[in-house]
């Protein structure tokens, strides 16, 4: 969501004559985009900020420009003040639902040799105020769907810093995709913090990807982050009822213990997640799953860790994210005792992350042999290198064959590592041309 926004703030500084630059250090204005879902994630902020500020001083005693620093994101919402007050070489501190106003708060803090803050929570007048995109979104694009969320489980700071939930209106999001797929998008993911608790105008997510499917650029269809207790049951038939809906689905559980979800406020059970699993692998065989994880959520046991590991031999993940649990400020879970030491949070991670990259391995390696069409929408970093995703949303590399940039290839599966497959393109058609 906020490799979206950030290219919406592009969007928005390109109605007052802003583009995009590789070269930060002689940008006219720096936007870091922040995350405030972990202390790691909200830590490098500083550290990041004191790099561009080097680059400010230095623009302003030799080359006698300036150059406006803004900060953006959840961090900008929830220690807008704090960003102020602790860096006050930063000019403007705009939070997730106001970045449509950047043009007038950058006008406000040129003005008086000022500084700007803007923290309102008014989604739906941002989606209304944001201008259509000039830029190609490139084979596989964003779409926001939904943002913010209800659900408050208590380690989380996203009911806090995005909001309650908001969907946006159906015919707006079907006219964004649209135009995606008139400017070259192959594959579009509906974004939301909940995605799945979608309702815009009475319509489902559902209803969503059935309309987005109809539209025949669209090749690729995937949405993402869901809630297990709204998944519901027309979303569950759409997988296997519409072939654009990609054989992956990201369904976090966070942990296997009923009662470590219960002080999660989770809202459901183990059970409840395995069926839901059962359900959509009876839809659509081939699903593959993904998950988040914490590990060492205050008052967990040994005995509850390892009931995740065994809900982890149940799914059977085809890939997962996992972390330490971090407190975050202003959550429940931040009241709560910290009781888990460090040492054992290491030890737990490392030993999930054991059993999940062997799954993701064997997943892969059943691959070899096979052949899968790519989607190849990234560049690599070496040239003529390119970057692709299978259905499954695992990466391939390829070296031999640029021309397929921004589109799908048969790709012959010739080997597989944990974090991704190598393969050859067999035959010299596109599959679909971006
Ligand atoms: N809406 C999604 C999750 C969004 S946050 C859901 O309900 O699953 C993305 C992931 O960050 C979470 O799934 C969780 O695993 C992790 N996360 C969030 N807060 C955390 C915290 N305080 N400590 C550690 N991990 C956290
Ligand atoms: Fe956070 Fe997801 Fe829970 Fe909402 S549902 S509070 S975004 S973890």
């Amino acid at each position: 969501m906020n490799v979206y926004d950030s290219h919406k703030m592009a969007d928005v500084m390109a109605t007052v004559g802003y583009s995009l630059t590789d070269d930060y250090i002689n940008a006219d204005m720096v936007i870091l985009n922040t995350c405030h879902i972990r202390e790691k994630a909200s830590e490098k902020i500083y550290s990041e900020l004191g790099r561009i500020r080097q680059e400010k001083m230095r623009l302003e005693t030799i080359e006698n420009r300036k150059m406006t620093i803004a900060v953006a994101g959840c961090v900008a919402q929830a220690e807008g003040e704090e960003i102020m007050a602790r860096a006050p070489f930063v000019d403007i501190v705009v939070g997730s639902q106001a970045y449509h106003q950047l043009p007038e708060l950058l006008a406000k803090a040129d003005r008086a040799a000022n500084r700007a803050i803007a923290l309102d929570f008014t989604p739906q007048e941002k989606f209304d105020a944001l201008p259509h995109s000039s830029q190609n979104p490139g084979a596989s694009a964003f779409l926001t769907v939904q943002e913010g969320c209800d659900k408050f489980c208590t380690f989380c700071v996203v009911p806090y810093t995005r909001g309650a939930e908001y969907s946006r209106s159906f015919a707006e999001i079907i006219d964004e995709a649209k135009r995606l797929a008139d400017s070259g998008a192959v594959e579009i993911t509906l974004l939301g913090q909940n995605v799945n608790a979608y309702h815009g105008d009475g319509k489902t997510l559902a209803d969503l990807i059935h309309t987005i499917a109809e539209l025949p650029q669209i090749q690729r269809i995937r949405y993402m982050t869901s809630h297990p207790r709204d998944m519901q049951d027309d979303l569950i038939e759409a997988h296997g009822n519409c072939a654009k809906l990609m054989p992956f689905l990201h369904l976090p559980i966070q942990s296997g213990s009923n009662n470590v979800l219960k002080m999660m406020n989770r809202k459901h059970d183990a059970a409840f997640y395995l069926d839901i699993i059962s359900r959509l692998r009876q839809a659509r065989p081939d699903l593959a799953f993904s998950s988040d994880f914490i590990v060492g959520f205050p008052g967990e046991t040994e005995a509850e860790f390892e009931e995740t590991l065994e809900l982890v031999k149940q799914v059977n993940y085809s890939q997962c994210y996992s972390f330490k649990y971090s407190p975050r400020p202003g959550t429940p879970g931040a009241v709560m005792d910290d009781s888990v030491p460090e040492e054992m949070k290491v030890e737990r991670l490392a030993r999930l992350q054991e059993l999940l990259f062997a799954q993701q391995l064997a997943f892969n390696q059943k691959s070899v042999g096979k052949i899968m069409p790519v989607l190849f929408d990234r560049k690599g970093k070496h040239e003529g290198q390119l970057l692709g995703k299978t259905e499954y949303m695992q990466s391939v590399h390829l070296t031999s064959a640029p021309e397929f940039f921004g589109a799908i290839a048969p790709v012959v599966i010739t080997g597989a590592q944990q974090n991704g497959l190598s393969g050859e393109i067999i035959q010299n058609n596109m599959v679909r041309a971006a």
